[in-house]
């Protein structure tokens, strides 16, 4: 296909604003692409030369090399071309401009005589771009400035200019996905009726250019019988939000699958053979950033082919317990990944399966997905179905949401169990509704705590104690109330310290003075206190800290870390129920003065 005919319509293009207008000229393009080739018209209409989730280079070249590009080209001095460019102000026109003097110049002199350079094909064009793009290491840059010369050179005026604002990044044909939807139900399907089997089968596989081939050679038949295709993400089902719980669940039809809400980076994971993909929330290709993800993913979910979805989530190393979402953007600044793995680790809380086997999960319900996704799941300490419950219970509700909170997930997600409960890829729907408290405030002061309690480590840390009970002190009824768990913020010199002196407090009931609804593994005689901080005050069922003031349950600490002991402070001098009590009032009173319509 000659690349002209792109050039031209890309002209036509340029001209016109009215998306009906766009769409018609675009649907006549398309029927004049070459069926073999429509992929790549499809990419270089979008500017690009293949779908952002590929992870592939982009063309990276500055205007300096293309400025000599185009000199090499056209025997122009760059100090000429770019004289020009400082008056036009468009690189494109500026290649236009001379092309085409040169061009009436050649036929005024030999009065068309001079043998014409071979026609730029799309496939030259896309060919070299992708060298140019690919090329790498010593003498690429020359290489790059001899490949785009040799176009230019061959390239008319009209296609010069469209070639270099196309590898400037400055094309100006404002086509978004959505018109080029439009254009392809018109040219292959014979009208805008068709337009929700072509965008369907988009959110099944994001890749425009993929979806333009399948029609041009199959047809809108092979279409509407299109799966999902690992490799090529899926657009995201999204959800819907309320803050009424009995709301939430009279929306999904009262039986609902009710998910820990994770405060992480999405991760839609693919394998096909023994090749993992992870693409971000935003189709991104994260598979750089997780080979920790990837190896988990391999060796944990069973099976050659499948496409499942997830929260990717920073814990303690040491613990397995969640940490906040930011350490996973400390995460990404480390430039040593295998560094930053170890540094930052990741479990990952699967929620979904789309596709499993040749068999597409997307259109099945809920129920079956998950059942699915439970049974190809081996136990380990790395992968893990999303905590969830089932219920139609609005209080039983709460309490899960609560409990959520209490243990550093964002909120829940309440999903509906409806046998038409699909997937809904690349919409928002009614079909999963958040339920999450949206402030985040760190705690404006650190508290003292009693530890009354001591938890085993999971994982590698097995055996070790190393997460703990605190308790704040009542003063009143001279009690200890649990206020939350800490696992985190201890060095191990200080944890190997504390496995000694939990032997000489422990006790094998709780001491009479400790009111807790939480069962440690090991109870201690009050006696450590420990300064704490943590992200917020919430109200969590699990801990017993002025139970009496809220029905919900007490009043605890979220993501807590320990910073250091205070030997200087009994038990009975730690920070105590009253004080935490108006330090979540003075923190709520903060959260409603701002501006925010989402707090729960
Ligand atoms: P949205 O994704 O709805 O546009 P957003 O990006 O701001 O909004 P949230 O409002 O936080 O995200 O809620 C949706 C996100 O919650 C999902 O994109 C997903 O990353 C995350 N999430 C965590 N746990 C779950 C779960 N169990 N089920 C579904 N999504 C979950």
């Amino acid at each position: 296909m000659e690349f002209k005919i792109i050039a031209e319509y890309f002209d036509r293009l340029e001209k016109i604003s009215s998306r009906l207008q766009l769409t018609s000229l675009l649907a006549d393009l398309f029927k004049k692409t070459d069926k073999n080739v429509i992929d790549k018209v499809v990419y270089l209409i979008q500017g690009k030369l293949w779908p952002d989730f590929l992870g592939m280079p982009e063309l990276g070249i500055g205007e300096k090399f293309l400025i000599r590009a185009l000199s090499i080209a056209t025997s122009v001095s760059d100090d000429e071309i770019e004289k020009m460019y400082k008056s036009v102000g468009d690189l494109g026109q500026v290649a236009f401009d001379i092309k085409q003097k040169q061009q009436s110049a050649s036929i005024l002199a030999f009065l068309g005589a001079q043998k014409a350079s071979k026609p730029l094909t799309v496939e030259k064009v896309y060919d070299d771009l992708t060298k140019v793009a690919t090329s790498t290491g010593e003498g690429s840059r020359d290489i790059k400035i001899r490949l785009l010369a040799g176009l230019l050179k061959d390239a008319s005026p009209l296609e010069a200019k469209y070639l270099v604002r196309f590898v400037d990044g400055r094309l100006r044909v404002g086509i978004g996905d959505a018109t080029i939807l439009d254009a392809l139900a018109i040219t292959f399907g014979g009208g805008q009726n068709f337009r929700p089997i072509v965008e369907r089968a988009y959110n099944l596989r994001a890749d425009l250019g993929n979806i333009a081939k399948i029609l041009a050679n199959g047809g809108i038949e092979q279409l509407k019988n299109i799966k999902p295709q690992p490799g090529i993400p899926i657009r995201p089902m999204l959800a819907e939000r309320l803050s009424d719980p009995a709301e939430m669940l009279s929306k999904v039809g009262n039986l609902a699958l009710v998910d820990y809400k994770y405060d992480g980076e999405r991760g839609q994971i693919h394998k096909a053979g023994d090749k993992i993909f992870i693409f971000s929330r935003r189709l991104e290709n994260i598979t750089n950033q997780y080979p920790d993800v990837a190896e988990y993913i391999s060796k944990y979910v069973k099976g050659n082919e499948f496409i499942v979805e997830g929260e990717i989530i920073p814990v303690d190393p040491e613990t397995g317990e969640m940490r906040p979402f930011q350490e996973l953007m400390h995460r990404k600044r480390k430039s040593d990944i295998h560094e930053a793995i170890k540094e930052y680790p990741v479990n990952v809380f699967l929620f979904d399966l789309m596709y499993y086997e040749g068999e597409d999960y997307t259109v099945k319900p809920l129920s079956e997905r998950r059942k699915k996704l439970e049974s190809i799941v081996e136990d380990n300490d790395y992968v893990h179905i999303a905590t969830h419950i089932i219920t139609d219970n609005v209080e039983k509700l709460k309490e899960f949401f609560y409990q959520a909170i209490s243990e550093g997930a964002e909120g829940v997600m309440v999903k509906s169990l409806a046998p038409d409960a699909i997937y809904q890829a690349g919409s928002r729907g009614w079909l999963w509704i958040k339920f999450k408290r949206d402030y985040q405030s760190e705690m404006a002061d650190t508290v003292d705590l009693v530890m009354v309690g001591a938890f085993h480590g999971k994982g590698r840390k097995g055996g070790k104690y190393s997460s703990f009970l605190m308790a704040a002190y009542n003063p009143d009824k001279d009690v200890f109330e649990t206020v939350c768990k800490v696992a985190s913020g201890f060095t191990d010199a200080e944890l190997d310290d504390l496995q000694k002196k939990i032997a000489e407090l422990k006790r094998d009931s709780p001491h009479p003075r400790v009111v807790s609804t939480m069962v440690p593994d090991v109870w201690l005689t009050p006696a450590l206190v420990a300064e704490i901080i943590g992200a917020e005050i919430t109200i969590s069922p699990l801990h017993t800290c002025c139970k009496d003031q809220y029905a919900e349950g007490g009043l605890s600490i979220r993501f807590p870390r320990f910073i250091r002991w205070r030997p200087d402070k009994s038990p009975e001098d730690a920070t105590t129920n009253r004080e935490i009590l108006e330090m979540y009032k003075s923190q709520l009173k903060k959260i409603e003065e701002k501006p925010s319509d989402q707090n729960v």
